[in-house]
């Protein structure tokens, strides 16, 4: 059954912190936060006549380009005019000083806010913005952008402004103000760099190549103001972290809290860039083989599980192992080796090549044989076709995997099933829950990593309900275009993908417009997995 909960934060059922609220969001589904703006005008403030020219030549008729004028006192006298306009969306663009050693002339800047030191506004939809101007191939950089009074250079720049700030100009603080709550976004193309600063020979050089980026950008922009709007988000619920996600990273950091830095780890800990760049920055060391890891080290193996060989290698090498694998996947382990020690062969439904099929096959070679799809059954060559038995990965696509099932039932009557349900509850409990978002959306955005397949099967999930669906490692991913006549988007989150993640999706969404958000819950999940003893407390 579908719980409908229009949940006052938004985000009922995710611990406190961990999905931030969204600021300016409209929370709730009433039908007035979907709609069309009274005006979807974006209006294109560039400070000086090069840099609007430039923008025009690329924005054609997806937004009116205002010269400004250079310096804060014509901005702020501007962005007096700019509240009392009554446009939809606001982009303040131009040349700027770059602050961070790395950055060159020409690279683009999308301030994540941007501050006159007092008054501070931010453009939270800066990493969609920043998104597709990297897939239109330009440099891009998402950062705080800061706005002085005056001109400054050198050591004097670096005293004046915040060392946090990735550029510098002198207008776009007073003008993006005026956006009062308006999606707005602010970009500079960076004329000068600390190593190349505006009075030196090279600064005409940087100029010119700064305008050619605002010119290449400007077509985007006209995208990112076309994608505006006031939208419904339905979150899916259960969605993001499950139970063996959560024990496997807590004994990561759990090794890590013990005996310190580098803490080996075969494979990536769960399939997710975020949570594995997290743990390397905290001094786990995620590596293929363990021929990578030195002999004594301890080593952490994944929540996908490995073969015993696997396990034999590592007590042969005299590495101190800690086995992170989900007990739900060991429960396959288990069934697999049954099934092989009395005389059965096993069809393993699932794909070839991921860590936890090798796994598995690994428990029982030679009597494991992998089944990915229905036609795979005819290929089977059991001995005795009376001794035959089915497992299958965790993470499949239920109606997918019990569709090659029946044919293998259809094939081998007496054919043994697992015990319990091989596709573990969380597979099960998001899939359902995607489907129910899916029902209610025009858009299905799934946050997770392109390796993996619980997060795969949820994009596919919505796309058999008949929505297009997406697969997102952030915000940034989302491609403005996917947005246009779109006004209800369902959100949901593979098991590996932080929730924190889906928080930031909806932030940046809200970043374009109003956003009602509410929840679909399908059902609650309270399962917990202990610890191995290897770091339990004592
Ligand atoms: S998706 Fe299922 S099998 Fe995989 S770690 Fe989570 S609970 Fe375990």
């Amino acid at each position: 059954m579908t719980a409908h909960k229009a949940g006052a934060d938004g985000f009922p059922e995710v611990a406190p912190g961990a999905e931030p609220e969204v600021a300016g969001a409209a929370h709730g589904e009433g039908p007035d936060v979907v709609g069309v703006r009274p005006d979807t005008r974006m209006v294109v403030c560039a400070p000086l006549l090069p840099e609007a020219r430039a923008i025009r030549r690329g924005i054609g008729s997806g937004g009116e380009v205002r010269i400004t004028g250079y310096g804060a006192a014509r901005a702020r006298r501007q962005g007096e005019r700019l509240r009392r306009d009554t446009f939809g969306t606001l982009v303040v663009a131009g040349t700027g000083g770059g602050m961070a050693d790395d950055l060159r002339p020409g690279d683009l800047v999308v301030a994540s806010d941007v501050t006159d030191g007092t008054t501070t506004t931010a453009c939270p939809s800066a990493p969609l913005l920043a998104g597709e101007l990297r897939r239109a191939g330009l440099p891009v950089r998402t950062g705080p952008v800061v706005s002085v009074d005056r001109l400054a250079h050198g050591r004097e720049r670096a005293r004046r402004v915040d060392p946090g700030a990735l550029a510098v100009d002198l207008e776009s603080a007073w003008l993006a103000a005026a956006a009062g709550g308006r999606p707005v976004a602010v970009v500079r193309a960076v004329s000068d760099t600390p190593r190349r600063p505006l009075l030196s020979p090279a600064a005409l050089a940087g100029g010119l190549r700064a305008l050619r980026s605002l010119r290449a950008a400007a077509p985007v922009l006209a995208r990112w103001g076309a994608a505006a709007g006031q939208r419904r988000l339905l979150l899916a619920g259960p969605r993001s972290f499950c139970a063996g996600v959560d024990r496997a990273i807590e004994i990561v950091e759990k090794v890590l809290e013990r005996q310190g830095p580098p803490v080996y780890v075969r494979k990536q800990i769960v399939h997710n860039t975020h949570v594995v760049a997290d743990l390397e920055r905290r001094g786990a060391v995620f590596v293929d083989e363990l021929s990578e890891v030195p002999d004594g080290a301890c080593v952490v193996f994944s929540a996908h599980g490995v073969s015993p060989a696997v396990r034999r290698e590592a007590a042969r090498r005299g590495l101190a192992a800690v086995d992170a694998t989900c007990p739900l996947v060991s429960k396959v382990h288990a069934e697999a080796r049954r099934f092989a020690a009395d005389g059965y062969l096993v069809a393993l439904i699932g794909h070839a090549g991921h860590e936890e099929v090798e796994g598995t096959m690994g428990e029982a070679p030679g009597a494991i044989a992998l089944v990915e799809t229905a036609e795979d059954v005819a290929s089977l060559r059991p001995q005795d076709p009376g001794k035959v038995a089915y497992l299958m990965q965790t993470t499949l696509a239920v109606d997918e995997a019990e569709r090659v099932a029946e044919v293998l039932r259809e094939r081998f009557p007496a054919a043994r099933a697992p015990g319990s349900d091989d596709i573990c509850y969380a597979t099960t409990n998001r899939q359902q829950a995607v489907r129910a978002v899916a029902a209610e959306s025009d858009l299905v955005l799934v946050a997770g990593s392109s390796n993996s397949s619980n997060s795969l099967r949820l994009v596919e999930t919505a796309e058999r309900a008949g929505v297009p669906a997406h697969l997102i490692d952030g915000p940034a991913d989302i491609q403005l275009g996917w947005l246009a006549g779109v006004s209800t988007i369902g959100i949901s989150a593979g098991a590996s993908a932080p929730p924190a993640v889906v928080g930031q999706i909806v932030a940046a969404l809200a970043g374009l417009g109003p956003v009602g958000v509410s929840e679909r819950v399908t059902t609650t999940e309270s399962i917990h997995f202990s610890l191995p003893k290897e770091v339990r407390s004592p």
